[in-house]
């Protein structure tokens, strides 16, 4: 089902998936950069899988102990159906970086941030081992067609990011903000849009939010998209209004993670 909220060609478009859980497989895993895994999942059930938008996260499950059995909820008529009885698996939100539904494969990519359930799985993942994928259940669908596209994030938003520029089209500007906190996990990003990429340091000072206040705004129709920290996400949307005057039909800002909290997801 799809819903335009905007009746232009830079209508964002939101489209709602069938909910479907997946028991997939590891297949690969790569250590791309010293706090970057990414790893490749595959499945002969994936004929329908959908990912319509660089914006999509799925549901990760895992076994609350990487070698624990990993039982799966099924959907049900009020959202997942929990085994009675069985350990329930852990859910953390992660976007789909890339598939392919006909060869049955997904890829996702894991910032090591250290604590956590999925971070601490990321780093002992291993061919064979088992995993549960719910979704995505829904897609945020943003034009590719604006003259200009911001993109501004974390670790946690690199992957989606990356997805992005790589769907851009020729002839449109992108500008991506991203903060690292080791200089290591900078990663090469390819478009065919004209893209300006800009890295900062973690602890830079104001980070994100100051490196947007000082990012000169082009002329044209543009979408504004960040995703990281809750507080540092909350500082720059404040920038993106009051000082660059976005609207609201014209951002996307998420926290995809709160410092202190687990499983942390908020549209602001
Ligand atoms: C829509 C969406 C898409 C996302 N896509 C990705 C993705 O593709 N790749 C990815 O790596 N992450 C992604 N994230 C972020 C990821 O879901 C969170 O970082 C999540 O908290 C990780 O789970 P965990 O079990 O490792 O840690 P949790 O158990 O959730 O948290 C444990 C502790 O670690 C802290 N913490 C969590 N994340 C970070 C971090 N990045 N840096 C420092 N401290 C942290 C928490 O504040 C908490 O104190 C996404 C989040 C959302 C909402």
């Amino acid at each position: 089902m799809t819903e335009t909220t905007e009746l232009s060609p830079y209508a964002v478009q939101r489209v709602r998936h069938p909910l479907n859980v997946r028991r997939l497989r590891v297949q690969e895993v790569i250590r791309a950069s010293p706090h970057l895994v990414r790893v490749r999942l595959c499945g002969d059930n994936m004929q329908d899988f959908t990912s319509a938008s660089f914006d999509d996260h799925l549901k990760l499950l895992l076994p609350p102990d990487p070698d624990a059995p990993l039982v799966l909820p099924q959907p049900g008529t009020e959202g997942l159906a929990f085994p009675p009885d069985a350990p329930r698996p852990v859910m953390r939100d992660y976007t789909p970086r890339w598939f392919d539904s006909a060869r049955g494969l997904l890829d996702l990519e894991f910032a090591l941030h250290g604590e956590g359930v999925a971070a601490k799985w990321a780093v002992q993942a291993r061919p064979g081992q088992e995993v549960g994928v719910g979704g995505p259940r829904g897609s945020f669908v943003v034009p590719t067609g604006f003259d200009w596209h911001l993109l501004v994030g974390d670790e946690t938003a690199l992957p989606a990011i990356a997805r992005r520029v790589e769907e851009l089209p020729a002839g449109v500007q992108a500008f991506v903000i991203a903060e690292t906190a080791d200089p290591g996990d900078r990663r090469a990003l390819h478009s065919h849009a004209d893209l300006a990429v800009q890295w900062l340091s973690g602890g830079a000072d104001g980070g994100l939010a100051a490196a947007v206040a000082a990012w000169q705004k082009p002329e044209g129709e543009g979408y504004a998209w960040a995703a990281g920290e809750a507080a540092e996400m909350g500082a720059l949307r404040r920038v993106l209004v009051e000082q660059h005057g976005v609207v609201k039909e014209r951002m996307r800002v998420a926290a995809y993670w709160k410092r202190g909290a687990s499983a942390h997801h908020e549209n602001l």
